[in-house]
């Protein structure tokens, strides 16, 4: 096995990581998050648009906890290259989300620079939604370089480098239940 779920340390290729936030921490903060999403948009139909492919699973998580009516869309955002944003965004699926007079939720995995969501924001606006908000599970505060403005945000993160809960490193690490920081050795 090349790396085992539930450890304080896994290996992913060649790089190790440490435990830095458990499945219950993220539950906890998720029941937040979709409590107050849910009693801010009670009535409202609110459309999740869930940003693939990190935020998979907190978006299941998410809206498994909001006990509202409401409806899920997918749209596929890619701007990382293994451990970095790259300045140059990939969008897929746009022409299948329908967001005309919807008040819609980005739901994404973790902000960094804040790249994707300051390019990706205006082009949903030219489609006309009703609303646009942003709900991240992390937010990396000391890297943001764009304006963006997140309204519900569940941890904020130092700018290391994470895995696991839907986030990858090169591809894998999707599936640990926890989320992992890298260890940076000092040279
Ligand atoms: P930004 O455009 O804000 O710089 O980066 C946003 C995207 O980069 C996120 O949606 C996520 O897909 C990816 N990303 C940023 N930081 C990390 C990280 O620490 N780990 C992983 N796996 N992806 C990250
Ligand atoms: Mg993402």
């Amino acid at each position: 096995m090349y790396y085992s779920p539930n450890k304080d340390m896994v290996t992913i290729k060649d790089l190790d990581f440490s435990l830095y936030l458990s499945a219950r921490e993220i539950q906890n903060k998720i029941r937040i998050m979709a409590t107050k999403i849910a009693s801010e948009y009670e009535g409202k139909n609110p459309l999740l648009l869930v940003v693939l492919n990190g935020a998979f699973i907190f978006g299941a998580d998410l809206i498994r906890n909001m006990d509202i009516a409401c409806t899920v869309q997918f749209i596929r955002l890619k701007s990382y290259d293994q451990l970095k944003s790259t300045e140059q965004l990939q969008i897929s699926g746009m022409d299948k989300v329908d967001v005309k007079d919807r008040h819609v939720i980005i739901v994404e995995d973790i902000i960094d620079s804040g790249f994707t969501m300051h390019t990706f924001v205006p082009l949903l606006e030219e489609m006309n939604p009703s609303s646009i908000a942003i709900a991240s599970l992390l937010m990396k505060d000391d890297e943001i370089k764009y304006n963006v403005n997140v309204k519900y945000t569940g941890f904020h993160i130092p700018e290391k480098f994470v895995v696991g809960y839907g986030l990858d490193y090169d591809g894998q690490g999707r599936n640990l239940p926890h989320i992992y920081q890298l260890v940076e050795f000092i040279e």
